[in-house]
């Protein structure tokens, strides 16, 4: 039995994390969890399994949990992520919590010896030279839970890391790939959050319309696979059927096809470096898609994904404010207090505003993601 921490489970990667371990239950178990503030979901699952820690985020919720729920063991805040992240008993921690907040309960899952199956890139963009040398220091396995990484990752099996040249990190292209800007300038919230291929979380979803979704895999990609940045491209693929690819050193390419479904790479960080058959899963027919199309992504229209490679490769502080102003911007969208365009405008005068501080620290880090949201509160005068 393999024991988890699942961080984020009442979301879309934890409730899919769920279904997973329902379906192999002599393989799994989930020793612990936690939720941000759907209470009702955290409910549904408390009841489908015996979890026995649990952390929530507000001190109401823990309250009436603990009060309804007395055989179980209740968590607190970033200090109950923590807790429950490097419990005895806890093997890996599936990481599915979204945007900066899973950066903590990651390093001290690490430096408690926890492998990570870990969904949460933010975590790697902003802080990938603190938590890759950690992983190295620790010893431990940093297991890629995003779709396009886990099948670099399947990919790359049986090659050596110097004989491969290039990253081809596939894209849909989101839920606005065929929008003129024209067309953009007045896009919806609504439409945004209406992806063409996957079901995700509402800020997954608002970063694959605006491109940065992919942006942060490209940094995500470099600290997982140590590539250089102008050997990872990324290509349009509107049908979601190749993962990603690598490309080797005599021009061989390798890729992972699949069905759109998160269970998939959620399943194989679980199980690496065994595969189990997935339940109630669609098989792959190639015969009846036909057609698969590639082609280079329009950086006109989509200018986040150039703004992503350009806060890569300055590095340092740079990525960290590249995401903390998308999370601030992407959340505004959300609001209805911006309009579209404006989110990836939002992080370019982050960008433009900030001095760069070369292998920032933690502290450093989260005063500068601070200090990101709070340029682009300012700017649109909140
Ligand atoms: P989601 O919004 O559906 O779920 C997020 C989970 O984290 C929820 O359980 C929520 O309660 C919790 N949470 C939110 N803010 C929190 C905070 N401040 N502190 C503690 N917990 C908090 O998101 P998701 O779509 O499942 O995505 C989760 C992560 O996985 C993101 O980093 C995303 O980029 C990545 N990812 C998601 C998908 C997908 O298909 N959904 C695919 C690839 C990668
Ligand atoms: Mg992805």
């Amino acid at each position: 039995m393999k024991k988890i921490t699942v961080l984020g489970v009442t979301g879309s990667i934890g409730t899919q994390t769920i279904d997973v371990v329902t379906g192999h239950p002599d393989e799994f178990e989930i020793v612990a969890m936690s939720a941000g503030h759907n209470i009702k979901k955290l409910e549904e699952i408390m009841n489908q399994l015996p979890v026995p820690h649990i952390c929530v985020l507000e001190q109401k919720d823990y309250d009436y949990l603990s009060e309804k729920y007395p055989d179980r063991h209740f968590y607190l805040g970033q200090e109950g992520l923590i807790q429950i992240s490097t419990l005895e008993e806890t093997e890996i921690v599936l990481n599915a919590i979204v945007g900066f907040a899973g950066l903590l309960p990651t390093i001290e899952a690490i430096k408690a010896g926890k492998d990570i199956a870990l969904a949460n890139k933010e975590t790697l963009v902003v802080a990938g030279h603190i938590i890759i040398p950690l992983a190295k220091e620790y010893g431990i396995q940093l297991l890629p839970v995003d779709s396009e990484h886990s099948a670099i990752f399947q990919s790359m099996h049986g090659e050596y890391p110097r004989e491969i040249s290039k990253i081809l990190l596939t894209c849909s292209g989101g839920s606005f790939r065929d929008k003129s800007l024209d067309e953009l300038k007045d896009a919806t919230v609504e439409q945004a959050l209406n992806h063409p291929n996957w079901s995700m979380g509402a800020k997954i979803t608002i970063d694959s319309a605006t491109l940065v979704n992919k942006g942060l895999e490209v940094m995500e990609a470099k600290w997982l696979f140590d590539v250089d940045y102008d050997d990872i491209e990324v290509l349009i693929h509107p049908e979601s059927v190749v993962h990603s690819m690598i490309e080797c050193t005599d021009t061989a390419v390798i890729g992972q096809l699949g069905t759109p479904d998160m269970r998939l790479p959620i399943q194989y960080a679980l199980t690496y470096p065994h595969r189990k058959p997935l339940i109630n899963s669609k098989r792959l027919s190639l015969s009846d898609i036909g057609t698969l199309h590639f082609y280079k992504p329009d950086t006109e229209r989509f200018k986040a994904l150039p703004l992503a490679y350009r806060a890569g490769r300055i590095g340092g502080s740079m990525p960290c404010v590249f995401n903390g102003a998308n999370e601030e911007a992407n959340q505004l969208f959300r609001d209805g207090k911006i309009k579209f365009l404006e989110i990836v405008d939002l992080i370019e005068e982050a960008m433009n505003a900030h001095t760069v501080v070369e292998n920032p620290s933690l502290d450093e880090l989260i005063k500068i993601d601070a200090d990101a949201r709070a340029f682009v509160r300012k700017k649109v005068g909140l």
